[in-house]
């Protein structure tokens, strides 16, 4: 049960295993290859909702990249029928599915990672500030509801960046929007590179 993962209600989380991005703060390095160990049967996962109808408000698919799931809404659809709302956790790292998907959603928590130019820095990957804000424009389009997030890694951010990043999000029309300062607990192991002074 989580009361942070939907506002304003009592939700579950759907963990989606795969992301081929590399975030240096990622807390779920260990679903980046989508080889997972820990694998739950759909059917168990129905029976675990059927048990928490009236206890739960919704079910949250997050990841990894829960878009990245071919049958994803065939999830969501199978999920909303027994009475949940539905949220989605997603970066926009495809932003076709994304925009496929966004129709059967009743919430978005969307992480927008840093300013076009400075994506790569967090992700490492060469054309993330393209694909991310592709998918922020197709969110705002929509209408549906939803908060943008940004992590912020001190190494990898200096306050005038998040500025430049805030001011852009208000010229692009957000209107809900959190900045989450990435915890050390849980990232992966590897040796990050301090690609910037650690801010004191
Ligand atoms: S996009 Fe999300 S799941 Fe993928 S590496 Fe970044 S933080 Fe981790």
């Amino acid at each position: 049960m989580s009361t942070v993962d939907y506002p304003d209600h009592l939700a579950c989380v759907l963990f989606c295993q795969g992301c081929p991005w590399r975030c240096q703060y990622c807390h779920n390095p260990h679903l980046w290859a989508p080889d997972s160990k820990v694998l739950h049967a759909w059917e168990n996962i129905e029976s675990f909702l059927l048990r928490r109808q009236g206890l739960l408000d919704a079910v949250v698919f997050s990841g990894g990249e829960a878009t990245l799931q071919n049958s994803l809404a065939e999830a969501i659809t199978r999920v909303k029928s027994l009475g949940f709302r539905v949220g989605l956790h997603t970066a926009g790292i495809r932003p076709r599915s994304f925009a496929n998907i966004l129709g059967l959603v009743d919430w978005v928590g969307f992480d927008i990672k840093a300013l076009p130019e400075s994506c790569e820095i967090i992700t490492g990957v060469s054309n993330s500030g393209s694909v991310n804000w592709r998918s922020l424009e197709i969110l705002l389009s929509h209408g549906i509801a939803y908060e943008c997030r940004t992590t912020v890694l001190w190494n990898l951010f200096e306050i005038e960046d998040l500025r430049q990043l805030v001011h852009k999000l208000h010229a692009y029309g957000v209107q809900r929007y959190a900045i989450q300062i990435a915890r050390p607990q849980g990232m992966s192991p590897r040796k990050l590179p301090l690609l910037r002074p650690m801010a004191s």
